[in-house]
């Protein structure tokens, strides 16, 4: 029977048990196509490295001895479009069944459950593989509780049996060390080298601009930094056990305009291409614990936003599709600044991790979250307007991860079903875990006045203005009694500074 077998640009999984052994009847089919670099505006080095890693992998398959088809974007037969590509050749070569693995996408999954109702041939649809837990696990294990990132993780860490001892409790005696992650980095320990592989990818981007693909940032073509295949995805991985792990918790949540990546792992595009898996990065970090005797603080800490945060965010995706979308718990209207798109700012902080950003296709946890989101968050912008951004920006950036961190985690829009508070905060916190504030324009002590950081007269409006959607959360207590305390008159400057910034945020 002649197969068709549908492998997708974030599916690179070369250990999947489709590829144990080459089969003449089946034809493999990969696709570059117009319908998925045209949904939203990705990164220049997004595009360019899905390609590529792309066409490594069907390249690998070939010398493997599989049958591959591969479209490429600039190919004259291609129809730019999922259903039409895969009708064409169905056709063309009497294909008897097709297979596609389980999308991570809910717009792809919808579109392919489609397209396979339509087909006159026997389809299924198969596991990628890669994930620990199933679409639905983490809604079966919440039932109709909250969903609270620290319970799932535990399950996740006794079901797997990850750092726990003899006893089945966890190794050191806690679940969770994030307390001791919190330090400020000085140049000590000294930054890790780039150790990651250079590839020269013009002939790609030059492709993609023979289309007018619309992207955003900094191709580096020439000196492209990304991983392709799965040797160089696990040399980077080893790089950073090697030398970064160690240093992972304490300096998790430092930020510094020298060092852009400092002790993370840079390892989000690989693991989303499915080039590496969850698991084998967890094992491999927690052997480096065991033989190299790392702080446990530190690979707790990598641990737990793997098989923790990773599987429990995917979880919350399928959960809460396709509401998500839409959601706006604030009710947030405010329009993304133009230099969201050029990091022209005076704002030290927002101008560091948006030009990394738009230079690398990377900013750390932190950056996204206490810098940037932020920043989105205690201004009022649009949800979905965020979301667009942060989905086309990052090199990691797929829906399924992106949504639920970026809606739900950075923006609270959905009230509060995945993070139990807002993230925000005032310029204290971002005077405290980097070095943007001595060299801004604004004073990071200042509340009031022209030279005052905006974060400041933000972050109490934001509460002053919620209080009726966040005043009785018990994490906020403090922040609500702060506020009562507070003379009226200065809750009053709060409001007209936060108004004066809000209406001239093109110019902050
Ligand atoms: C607003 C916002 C948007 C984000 N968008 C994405 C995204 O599109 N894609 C993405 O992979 N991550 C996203 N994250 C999570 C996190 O910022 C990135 O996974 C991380 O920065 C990737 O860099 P790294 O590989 O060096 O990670 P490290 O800091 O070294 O962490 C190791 C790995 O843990 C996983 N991880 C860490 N935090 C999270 C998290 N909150 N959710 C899921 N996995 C996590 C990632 O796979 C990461 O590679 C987002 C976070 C925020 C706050
Ligand atoms: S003073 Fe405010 S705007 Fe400037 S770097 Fe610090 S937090 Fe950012």
């Amino acid at each position: 029977m002649k197969k068709l077998r549908l492998i997708l640009g974030d599916q690179l999984n070369s250990q999947h048990t489709w590829f144990n052994q080459a089969d003449a009847d089946v034809l493999y089919v990969m696709m570059e196509i117009k319908q998925e670099t045209d949904y939203v505006v990705h990164h220049a080095q997004k595009v360019i490295a899905i390609f590529a890693a792309m066409r490594a992998f069907s390249d690998r398959l070939k010398s493997d001895g599989h049958q591959v088809i591969y479209l490429t974007i600039s190919d004259s037969n291609n129809g730019h479009d999922f259903e039409q590509n895969l009708n064409q050749i169905i056709t063309q070569h009497q294909i008897e069944h097709f297979a596609y693995q389980a999308p991570d996408e809910y717009r792809v999954d919808g579109l392919l459950k489609i397209f396979a109702s339509k087909l006159t041939i026997p389809h299924a649809m198969v596991s990628t593989e890669h994930f620990l837990t199933e679409r639905d696990e983490a809604s079966r294990f919440f039932g109709n509780g909250n969903w609270l990132m620290e319970r799932f993780y535990r399950h996740m860490r006794i079901k797997h049996q990850v750092l726990l001892d003899d006893k089945k409790k966890p190794v050191g005696g806690q679940w969770n060390y994030d307390k001791e992650n919190r330090q400020y980095w000085n140049h000590q320990p000294s930054a890790p080298v780039d150790n990651r592989p250079t590839h020269d990818h013009s002939d790609i981007w030059n492709e993609i601009n023979s289309l007018n693909i619309t992207t955003m940032g900094q191709p580096n073509e020439s000196a492209f930094r990304w991983p392709i295949n799965r040797e160089e995805s696990l040399q980077i991985l080893d790089d950073f056990i090697d030398h970064k792990l160690v240093y992972f918790g304490a300096y998790q949540d430092a930020m510094h305009t020298e060092e852009l990546r400092l002790f993370h792992s840079l390892i989000s595009f690989s693991l989303n291409t499915k080039m590496l898996s969850p698991a084998e990065v967890i094992a491999k970090a927690e052997q480096a614990y065991i033989e190299k005797d790392y702080p446990l603080a530190a690979v707790e800490g990598f641990i737990r936003q793997i098989l923790g945060w990773r599987e429990f965010v995917r979880g919350f995706y399928w959960t809460n599709m396709p509401a998500m979308q839409t959601v706006n718990y604030f009710n947030h209207q405010q329009p993304l600044p133009s230099w969201f798109w050029n990091g022209e700012t005076k704002m030290n902080c927002m101008k560091h991790c948006i030009r990394q950003s738009l230079d690398h296709a990377y900013a750390h946890h932190i950056q996204r979250l206490m810098v940037i989101g932020n920043f989105a968050l205690l201004m009022g912008f649009k949800p979905s307007e965020v979301h667009a951004w942060y989905l086309g920006i990052y090199i990691d950036a797929f829906e399924w991860v992106e949504m639920p961190n970026t809606i739900g985690m950075s923006q609270y829009a959905d009230g509060g079903l995945l993070a139990t508070k807002p993230y925000v905060s005032s310029a204290a916190y971002i005077n405290k875990m980097s070095n943007y504030c001595g060299d801004c324009t604004y004073s990071h002590k200042a509340r009031i006045g022209e030279n005052a950081c905006p974060f400041n007269s933000l972050y109490w409006d934001f509460f002053q203005r919620h209080q009726t959607q966040l005043a009785k959360n018990p994490r906020l207590g403090i922040v609500y009694m702060q506020l009562q305390k507070m003379r009226e008159s200065d809750k009053k400057d709060i409001s007209q500074q936060a108004a004066l910034i809000k209406n001239n945020a093109e110019n902050l």
